[in-house]
């Protein structure tokens, strides 16, 4: 239906064309190696939860399909799914299936399996501190023997 087209480029230079800009219209291909630097129609489609298109990859090639039917006039709108990045990316798509964010589930899931490794290692450092600070009162009182005295 509508090609999602544009200069292929490595997944490292895409990193350093965009690093720090917030627009971008990069499309990673299945191959985990090429990105797709989109433009022309297919790249500048918005995203929305409850999308009427769909992207496909056929032989390196990435197209837009229609998945129902749409209306003239209705906008054309397909499910980012964007992966690889911190920055939040709320949606505002205003569906009833809208998830708040145009991230992928499966990024998601791996951003919270992050952010509970993260916290979890805090609270293991926090409790490591909070045992010393019990312990070493008790160690300063008691006086020490004189095999314990370096000479
Ligand atoms: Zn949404």
């Amino acid at each position: 239906m509508v090609e999602y087209d544009g200069e292929r480029i490595t997944a490292e230079e895409a990193d350093r064309r965009y690093q720090g800009v917030s627009r971008t219209y990069l499309y990673g291909l299945d191959d985990g190696k090429t990105v797709i630097d989109g433009h022309g129609l297919g790249a500048y489609l918005n995203h929305s939860c409850d999308p009427n298109c769909e992207v496909d990859e056929i032989k390196g090639r990435v197209w837009l399909f229609a998945i129902r039917d749409i209306a003239a006039e209705e906008e054309l709108v397909w499910d980012y799914n964007l992966y690889d990045d911190d920055d939040p990316a709320p949606c505002h798509c205003r569906s009833l299936k809208c998830r708040g964010t145009m991230y992928s589930r499966e990024w998601m899931a791996k951003m919270r399996r992050r952010e509970a490794r993260k916290k979890k290692q805090k609270s293991a450092v926090a409790r490591r501190r909070n045992s010393t600070r019990k312990t070493n009162p008790a160690a300063k009182r008691r006086p020490l023997r004189e095999s314990e005295v370096v000479p």
